[in-house]
């Protein structure tokens, strides 16, 4: 129910094209104390009128499940990377800011082009290559316990709040980022995984691989699903040394 009198103030970092210069524009709304970032987005929407009374193109941005599943609605909120779904604006001190993740190349408005994060998982090859002409019988057996750790690394949604938070990752390196890390240490826990064991440890030892990572833990810290994203790096970072040792003695 909005309250009498009461409003939002809302400002959004604003950019017409992935070339263009970003300005900023003030909407107020009124006060409904349910509104999340996306609903007051969606308000605005309706009637997208500047603070100075100019009618606009109303804000451009991404989002689909609203429950922290699809990862889409991810973006700075009053400076935070955090996902827009499951920010209540009755908690977040006013004006509202709202800009598109810094790490990642804007599109247009509030919506990133996240396409280096699957680029990072091509390069780690998170994923199990079977090519689905033969029956492949029941998969491997694992034990409940190694189903627990694999399904805490298994919730990642490609967000890119992690890669937003972790200082070190640029717009112009090639750090493949913690996320990957993650889906790195998933395929690597699977007894199918294990077939390419090898070429995954060793992307993970080249440039850019998991020796970048400069410990700031930032990305749990950010994580909406919570992936215990500093075991696994310490544990890749253990399975590359190893590997490394290994490859050594068998020169
Ligand atoms: Fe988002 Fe967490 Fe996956 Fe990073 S690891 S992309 S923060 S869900």
């Amino acid at each position: 129910m909005a309250e009498q009198g009461r409003t939002i103030e809302i400002r959004v970092k604003r950019q017409d094209g992935p070339e263009a210069a970003p300005y900023w524009q003030t909407f107020r709304i009124p006060w409904k104390p349910q509104h999340n970032v996306i609903s007051a987005l969606m308000e605005i929407r309706t009637n997208p009128v500047t603070v100075e009374g100019k009618r606009v193109p109303a804000p451009t941005y991404e989002s689909s499940c609203l429950e922290e599943v699809c990862g889409s609605c991810a973006m700075l909120i009053n400076g935070k990377p955090r996902m827009a779904c499951t920010a209540l604006v009755e908690q977040l001190d006013q004006p509202v800011t709202l800009e598109p993740m810094t790490k990642f190349p804007v599109q247009r408005d509030l919506i990133v082009d996240r396409g280096r994060m699957f680029e990072a998982l091509k390069r780690v090859q998170a994923w199990i290559p079977i090519d689905g002409t033969y029956d492949l019988g029941p998969g491997p057996r694992m034990s409940p316990e190694l189903q627990q750790v694999r399904y805490s690394l298994d919730r990642c949604i490609t967000c890119g709040l992690c890669l937003q938070a972790c200082p070190q990752v640029s717009r112009g390196n090639d750090f493949v980022g913690p996320a990957a890390l993650g889906q790195s240490l998933l395929m690597l826990l699977h007894p199918t995984g294990q077939i390419n064991r090898d070429e995954r440890l060793e992307a993970l030892m080249g440039p850019g691989g998991v020796a970048d990572c400069g410990n700031a833990q930032n990305c749990a810290e950010v994580c909406p699903k919570e992936i215990p994203l500093t075991h696994a790096i310490g544990d890749l970072g253990r399975q590359t040394t190893l590997k490394w040792l290994r490859d050594m003695f068998l020169r």
